[in-house]
């Protein structure tokens, strides 16, 4: 549709970057367009409407989505963060990304109980990230309403491992 084709647009292809085969999709040209990520902000929701009560959008990219994402649908943010930087008594989640480890965080009773949690990143690659997302909303007490990502690399897995326990949505796939 109109928002797919305007991303798609967008998007550069940085061949071997951070690591030599990997193949980087940039979403920078997409967020300097403003009907482009508009249209992305969007479509991130649209398919979960009236499902979600929150939207958790992970640092850094994520941030940029579920924050746009969030003014246009009027519900509030969660940011999910990486280690260290948040204030008061958090929960951490370890995972390993396609290059490199890393841990994310949340406050503990940030939300209501049994609040119904949109996560939003930019991409899905091994799902580790989301997954982290994911396993730090139920052990907080609130329920993944889904997973929202600008776009999925089915060849790296996170959908076969994720989608028998979350719904998920991508705008594109590569
Ligand atoms: P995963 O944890 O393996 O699913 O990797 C997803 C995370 O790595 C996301 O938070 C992305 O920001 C980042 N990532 C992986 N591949 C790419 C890419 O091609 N472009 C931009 N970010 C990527």
């Amino acid at each position: 549709q109109q928002a797919r084709a305007l991303v798609e647009a967008r998007i550069a292809v940085i061949p071997d970057f951070p690591e030599p085969g990997v193949q980087f999709r940039d979403l920078t040209p997409v967020f300097a367009d403003g009907p482009a990520f508009h249209a992305l902000a969007e479509a991130l929701t649209a398919p979960f409407a009236g499902r979600f009560d929150y939207l958790a959008g992970v640092e850094a990219r994520g941030f940029l989505l579920a924050g746009a994402a969030s003014a246009l649908c009027g519900a509030g943010l969660l940011p999910v963060r990486k280690a260290g930087k948040l204030p008061r008594a958090v929960l951490t989640e370890h995972y390993s990304l396609e290059y490199g480890t890393a841990a994310l965080e949340v406050h503990e009773g940030e939300l209501p109980p049994g609040s119904r949690v949109l996560i939003v990143d930019d991409v899905l690659a091994t799902g580790g990230t989301v997954g982290a997302a994911a396993r730090l909303v139920e052990r907080a007490g609130w329920h993944v309403a889904g997973i929202s990502v600008a776009i999925e690399l089915p060849e790296l897995g996170g959908r076969a491992r994720l989608g028998d326990r979350y719904e998920i949505y991508s705008l594109l796939q590569y």
